[in-house]
């Protein structure tokens, strides 16, 4: 615990930095700890079990001091959460350059990091932890609304009323789903065993209801779809129990799935069979007891989920990694079924879209509001991106900087960047504007277990793609750039990139996103392309992108999951 006041951004005008490139930077790992954002600020934990903004406390006021010193020629370097060096570089390289939480692959297991981490030489990253654009719940809402809705199109003939989803963990990201869930118009049910985490997200709006006896919670879940009433439920307990229970008393539900943080096995997932406060505890006084205990309870947590298949349940993995843990807790058939990538996200993938994200550095909400106007009016055919923008901005809360998500494409992304960078100039937005992305999109991640998950090619565990991703971005103009290891899947299972840049209202500016606003999404296409993937072979040669050896399309199924290799 630290004795520290609460983290904000500063708002408004008035610069702490030399420019506004280098403000934004200061102000976006404020707002990743601002207690409004981040899980747990005091522990300067973000998100996602561990994923940390800076390594500690004494890294964290280094890196901002420096900011305020950093010239707009210069490069701070942050080395796994601690700022390193500053060199001087060009107006065009980024003000930052961050690395976190990369091993040698050998070395890439979670008792060597946590070893490491122990010592203070390395942090946690997660994905837009450490790179400083985490925008609260709403950074994934979208993805999970847009994974829900496309998990009821293939497996519930499209209505999603009168439909029961199920899944685990009301976190900085899973605490996202029985929004999305209700949102579709679901009803929700799930579990939480952390009861300020519950408390959290019924503040802030995501919950309807909340239940500590557990067959009142599924009574009241079955109830609602009885009645087609979008409506969430959620049991104060854990989920190895919830969906035990489901199964005893032969309730299939139409969806199930799990977010709990169980790609760390530590100090993420929570084994049932204990008390929450004993697992706290256990956790510190017999780290080696609690991971096997973790270790058996995501075992069953699959078995339970591969019961409610049977039962005529549809299950899909949603990015956790739970399946891996229980192939390696010795449940052979864990990769049966499919993660939500190649089950429902890769199609975006083949067009450059994913989760992009822009944020107001004026602290306005009216700044956002101005933005959705314009990206209605620049898109009118988008018909996914105007239902999302109209539910959004009357359905979720802001936390922190007024942010918004969106989903955009190749050739979208930079239609959108200028649009933005010239409200900026015209003076028609407060302050500039930071448009950056998760790590977890089309051409910026490594990882056989979620995003690269079945490639055709069988290319899912080649990493050199987000170093690629980082490079041309780097050469691009971005105005930070990440590289970070094990994020969403935990250690040892993936690599990322992130970029942000700051449109600031400049020519410089106009021209340098023109750059990174294509290139970055456009390896997207090029990374699905290259694996052979039809759609993103027409995609690339329909939008002009050059590929010097003609890629060949290849049937799907390729080699089977690294996992079992
Ligand atoms: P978080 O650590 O903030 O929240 C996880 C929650 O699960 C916690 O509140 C914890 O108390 C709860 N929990 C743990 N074990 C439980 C159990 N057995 N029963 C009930 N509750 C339990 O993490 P988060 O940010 O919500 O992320 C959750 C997971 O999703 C992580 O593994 C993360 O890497 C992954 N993730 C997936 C995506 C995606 O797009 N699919 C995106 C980001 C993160």
């Amino acid at each position: 615990m630290t004795e520290r006041e609460p983290v904000r951004a500063p708002t408004g005008t008035q610069l702490t930095c030399k420019s506004w490139q280098t403000e934004a930077a200061y102000r976006m790992i404020r707002n990743n700890l601002d207690p409004r954002v981040a899980e747990d600020w005091e522990r300067l934990v973000v998100y996602g079990g561990s994923g940390r903004a800076a390594r500690d406390w004494a890294s964290f006021d280094a890196i901002s001091r420096t900011l305020q010193e950093l010239e707009d020629d210069e490069t701070l370097l942050v080395q796994s959460g601690k700022p390193v060096a500053v060199f001087r570089t060009h107006r065009w390289a980024p003000r930052v350059l961050i690395a976190n939480s990369n091993l040698v692959p050998r070395y890439a297991t979670w008792d060597y990091f946590r070893e490491l981490e122990l010592n203070g030489l390395i942090m946690y990253g997660q994905m837009t932890a450490g790179s400083w654009i985490y925008i609260g719940a709403q950074g994934i809402i979208q993805g999970t609304y847009e994974t829900f809705a496309e998990a009821v199109r293939q497996e519930c003939g499209g209505e999603a009323r009168g439909k029961l989803i199920v899944s685990g963990g009301l976190g900085g990201m899973s605490g996202a789903q029985p929004l999305a869930a209700t949102m579709l118009g679901s009803t929700y049910l799930g579990a939480e065993v952390d009861w300020g985490r519950i408390q959290r997200r019924l503040a802030d709006g995501y919950i309807d209801e909340i239940e500590t006896d557990l067959d009142r919670a599924i009574e009241k879940a079955i109830s609602a779809r009885t009645q087609a009433k979008p409506w969430s439920v959620i049991y104060h307990g854990n989920q190895v129990d919830l969906l035990t229970r489901l199964i005893n008393l032969k309730v299939a539900p139409d969806l199930a799935t799990d977010q709990t943080s169980a790609h760390d096995n530590l100090n993420g997932y929570v084994p049932h069979g204990i008390s929450y406060e004993d697992a706290l505890t256990l956790r510190i006084e017999d780290p080696q007891a609690y991971i096997s205990r973790a270790m058996d309870s995501m075992a069953e947590h699959v078995c339970c989920l591969l019961e409610l298949k049977k039962m005529g349940a549809t299950i899909f993995d949603y990015g956790n990694n739970l399946r891996g843990q229980a192939y390696d807790a010795g449940i052979e058939d864990a990769f049966t079924y499919p993660g939500f990538v190649p089950a429902y996200i890769r199609p975006m993938f083949c067009e450059g879209r994913g989760p992009f994200r822009w944020v107001a550095l004026s602290g306005d909400p009216e700044d956002i509001h101005r933005i959705d106007q314009v990206v209605l009016e620049a898109f009118p055919d988008n018909r996914l991106l105007a239902r999302w923008i109209e539910l959004a901005r009357t359905r979720i809360p802001f936390q922190g900087l007024p942010a918004r998500i969106c989903w955009l494409g190749y050739g979208e992304r930079a239609r959108f960047a200028a649009l933005v960078n010239d409200l900026v100039k015209r003076g028609e937005l407060k302050a500039p504007i930071v448009v950056g992305r998760d790590h977890l999109d089309c051409g910026s991640v490594a990882s056989p277990n979620r995003e690269t998950e079945a490639m055709p090619d069988g290319t899912d565990a080649i990493a050199d793609w987000p170093l690629l991703n980082a490079l041309l971005n780097t050469a691009s103009g971005a105005t930070w750039v990440s590289i970070h290891h094990g994020g969403g899947v935990g250690i040892g299972n993936s690599i990322h990139a992130g970029q942000v840049t700051v449109l600031d209202g400049t020519d410089e500016m106009a021209e340098r996103a023109q750059r990174v606003f294509t290139a970055d999404p456009g390896l997207g296409v090029v990374r699905h392309a290259d694996a052979g993937i039809p759609a993103a072979i027409d995609f690339a040669r329909t939008h002009g992108i050059r590929m010097p050896m003609s890629p060949a399309p290849v049937p799907a199924a390729g080699a089977p999951p690294a996992a079992t290799v």
